[in-house]
């Protein structure tokens, strides 16, 4: 047996959030069985366990988007015991039983083995947070905005995207300007790559049209305003990667940028991304993050601090990302 973190309906739109003990049987259908050892909390986590969005789709929910483990059976030709294994997305916490979870029972096709050179407790300190981030990159580079085209702009730089963002820019050689509403946390961004530290509000204003180019790209965890101001700044023929919607679900924007800069706008979802481009995600991780920087931007909790951490990251209290330890 094994404990889980169980949200169930309480009245007609309440939801209680408790821990239980959980037994295999009470898992939902797949064909491979994990161990669990590491989770983590990332902002979606925060809605479901908070019920502050529907992230929940059926109840009762183990919540958990991501976990990192190692498989214990399976029937997938793909996975055999004794495989390290990471998962992100795909409904999972959503729609099927997640990570907050000694044991998780899902389908193989969900999951990637965990490559060379990442354990487990990283992966999860990477999490879906950091490996959106890395999708993020890689959208970037597509649209070749390489390093010698400008500085960049991460926007909620001290959350868990905006960290792993800062950071593997910088590494990978570009001026990093992270944008943030916490000037306590400036040392912190440093200390991960950023080049300049701006204020939040200089980009959360009414936008215009037009501004003044200013960024070569930009990595966006915070849509609404701030992206409309990001996009409104960014340099001719430059692109931005938009995943995130911290600041709000709206984009008051005008085509301005697109048609008379060229700029493009690239959505980066990582829930159904096809496992070829998670598996070069991963990999892009392993040569482009230190490892340092993942210990500097982690907070390690247990189970018993899900639901604390969950509020705390709903109201931008959380620096960088909390990892799960559930092992
Ligand atoms: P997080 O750790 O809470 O980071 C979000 C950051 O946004 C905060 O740390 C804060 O940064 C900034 N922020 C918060 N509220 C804001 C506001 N009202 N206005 C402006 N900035 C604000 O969350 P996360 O896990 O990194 O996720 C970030 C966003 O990406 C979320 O919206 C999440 O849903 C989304 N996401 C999407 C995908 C995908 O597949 N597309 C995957 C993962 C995450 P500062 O304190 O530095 O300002």
């Amino acid at each position: 047996r094994f404990p889980a973190i169980l949200v169930s309906r309480e009245g007609e739109k309440g939801q209680k959030v408790e821990q239980v003990t959980l037994g295999l049987d009470d898992l939902m259908d797949g064909d491979v069985v994990v161990a669990v050892d590491h989770s983590t909390v990332n902002y979606k986590d925060g809605l479901a366990v908070t019920g502050k969005a529907p992230v929940v789709r059926r109840w009762p929910m183990i919540p958990g988007i991501d976990f990192a483990g190692t498989v214990e059976s399976s029937d997938n030709p793909d996975f055999k015991p004794g495989d390290k294994v990471v998962l992100n997305g795909w409904g999972v916490g959503e729609t099927h039983y997640g990570g907050f979870a000694g044991k998780a029972r899902v389908k193989g096709d969900w999951l990637i083995h965990l490559p060379d050179g990442l354990s487990g407790a990283e992966a999860m300190a990477i999490g879906t947070a950091g490996y959106t981030a890395m999708l993020c990159v890689l959208a970037l580079e597509r649209q070749d905005v390489t390093p010698d085209k400008g500085p960049v702009v991460v926007t909620g730089a001290a959350g868990g995207v905006g960290s792993v963002a800062v950071s593997i820019l910088s590494k990978l050689g570009y001026e990093v300007v992270a944008s943030t509403g916490r000037p306590e946390e400036a040392e912190y961004l440093k200390g991960l790559g950023a080049s300049e530290i701006i204020p939040r509000d200089e980009l959360s204003g009414d936008p215009r049209p037009l501004s003044k180019e200013r960024f070569a790209g930009g990595v966006d965890a915070v849509g609404s305003k701030t992206l409309a101001n990001v996009l409104s700044m960014t340099k001719y023929g430059g692109a931005v990667a938009a995943c995130g919607l911290a600041g709000g679900m709206d984009l008051p924007t005008s085509v301005a940028p697109f048609i008379l800069r060229g700029v493009s706008l690239i959505g980066v979802d990582s829930v159904m991304a096809p496992k070829a481009r998670r598996i070069e995600a991963y990999a892009r991780l392993v040569r482009d993050l230190d490892h340092a920087k993942i210990a500097a931007m982690t907070t390690m909790i247990g189970l018993d601090g899900v639901q604390a951490a969950a509020a705390d990251i709903l109201a931008g209290k959380i620096r960088g990302r909390v990892v799960v330890n559930i092992g």
